[in-house]
């Protein structure tokens, strides 16, 4: 049984199904909208930016798949095992159809991306291939399916952001919620898709940004996460030139929100931290103490075919620096990939010092899978045997739970302040939240309620979770 921390994030997400908003329960008469989404924090977000727009158009959202007049199914084609699990999903649709012909069946994001028309060909079922980008179209789209054609819009744009749709929150907790900063990706490693399902870099209206998070804040809302593949590239200025803000200056503006509201950030480039985000984050009580600090490989030789334009120095340097100023109590958090064309053993094992270096809290850790058209599928040979892979992330996953287990032992004995998410999985007895560090901390109810932070005295642990008692 995996635990939670080195579950991919298809594997913690892609099963989620979305919640019915309450204000769209007795949407009685209306045409209903079920949207299921798969893998990063990116597209869940845009689902909700999805829903607002088929909002717009007189749908309202279900949990049940079987009412739905439109499913909709938002993918992810980081790995191969991703999209075969919407392939999966895809074929469970067959009956549906035979059993409801009028229902529609949409494929968005980095999937329909990549395959573009080609999967109306491959998947008889599918009525509708969208884009990342071309959200906005959706409601003219599904005019086309309803005449009885086929939809597709995959261009990608430029300039778009969604910055002016409010976002239909979906399955929300109504304690934690994302905002997406910016959109696309310009960095070109040489093994990922994402530059080409997601398009270019582009920066969102600071301004916009700022305001979803004092209206998140104003309907009870307590911590939001600023979405972007490499959020310290953020960069935006008004339209007259005369104001810019860069990634730090954007998190301050979310800090000054309110104390009672937490941030937190996703994903820093090793390549972009800047040492002035760290302070901002020191600076600041309610910017959470932790780092999603993706490395890929501890080995410079990897880093640079890799094209992360980054070396082992280079990243130790802002490990030290995140220790210097934010001290050991900052969390840090991995991406691995193990396997990558030409590795060696050695350099795998440079991958394993670079964790004893570290000592991450978590990580997400895959097996390099080849994805056609990147600059990798392109130049190298996908060379390491699938069993040599599996054993080298067997290896990183097994040092990965020691180190989790190790940083969550150094919790116990001190006492954490929690913004509380609802009643733990495991007991109704049982609340549970985050701390600063975004370890998951379970305690006893007592009279304390969702949405509140709580001190708690962290009293044992295992490798996912602290466990400890309120202090009254
Ligand atoms: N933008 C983020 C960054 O630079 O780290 C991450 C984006 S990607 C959605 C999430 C993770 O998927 C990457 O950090 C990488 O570890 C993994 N990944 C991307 N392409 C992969 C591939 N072809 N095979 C295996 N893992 C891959
Ligand atoms: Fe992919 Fe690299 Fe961009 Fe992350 S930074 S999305 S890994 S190209």
């Amino acid at each position: 049984m995996k635990t939670l921390e080195i579950l991919t994030p298809e594997d913690k997400q892609g099963i989620d199904l979305p919640r019915l908003l309450e204000d769209e329960q007795n949407a009685l008469g209306k045409k209903k909208l079920y949207i299921e989404s798969y893998g990063c924090q990116m597209n869940f977000s845009d689902s909700e930016i999805v829903a607002s727009i088929m909002r717009e158009k007189g749908f309202a959202t279900t949990s049940s798949i079987n009412e739905a007049d439109l499913v909709l199914l938002n993918t992810c084609a980081i790995r191969d095992n991703a999209e075969q699990k919407v392939r999966n999903r895809l074929s469970t649709f067959t009956s549906l159809k035979r059993r409801k012909p009028d229902t529609m069946i949409g494929v968005l994001g980095c999937m329909a991306e990549r395959l573009k028309a080609k999967l109306l060909e491959e998947e008889k079922v599918v009525d509708m291939v969208v884009g990342p980008d071309a959200y906005r179209d959706l409601p003219r789209l599904l005019d086309e399916v309803e005449t009885g054609q086929k939809a597709v819009n995959v261009f990608l744009s430029k300039e778009e952001t969604y910055a002016d749709i409010a976002p239909v929150r979906l399955n929300s907790n109504g304690v934690t919620a994302f905002i997406s900063i910016m959109r696309g990706c310009d960095n070109m490693c040489s093994f990922c898709v994402v530059p080409f399902t997601r398009g270019r870099e582009r920066s969102r209206d600071a301004y916009s940004v700022v305001q979803e998070a004092q209206d998140l804040f104003a309907q009870g809302y307590r911590e939001v996460t600023l979405l972007g593949q490499n959020v310290d590239s953020y960069k935006w200025a008004s339209e007259d030139g005369t104001e810019q803000v860069n990634f730090a200056g954007l998190l301050e503006k979310v800090a000054l929100v309110s104390p009672e509201l937490r941030v937190r950030f996703s994903t820093s480039h090793p390549k972009d931290i800047t040492d002035e985000v760290l302070y901002t984050m020191k600076k600041y009580d309610n910017v959470c103490n932790y780092i999603h600090l993706p490395a890929q490989s501890g080995n410079s030789r990897v880093l640079k075919i890799m094209n992360r334009t980054y070396d082992r120095e280079w990243y130790i340097n802002r490990v030290d620096a995140i220790r210097r100023i934010l001290g050991n109590d900052c969390g840090i958090s991995q991406d691995m990939i193990a396997g990558f064309c030409t590795e060696t053993e050695e350099e795998h094992r440079d991958t394993l010092t670079l964790m004893d270096y570290v000592k991450y809290d978590y990580g997400y850790m895959f097996a390099y899978s080849e994805r056609p058209g990147t600059p990798a599928a392109k130049k190298f040979v996908d060379d390491i045997p699938e069993d040599v892979k599996k054993r080298r992330l067997n290896e990183i996953i097994a040092l990965q739970q020691q180190h989790s287990l190790e940083r969550n032992q150094q919790a116990i004995g001190k006492v954490h302040k929690v913004l509380v998410e609802g009643t733990s999985k495991r007991s109704t007895e049982h609340l549970q939240g985050r701390n600063d560090q975004n370890k998951v901390v379970v305690f006893p109810k007592h009279n304390f309620t969702k949405g509140q932070y709580v001190n708690v005295l962290v009293t044992d642990c295992t490798a996912a979770t602290l466990l400890g008692e309120p202090v009254l």
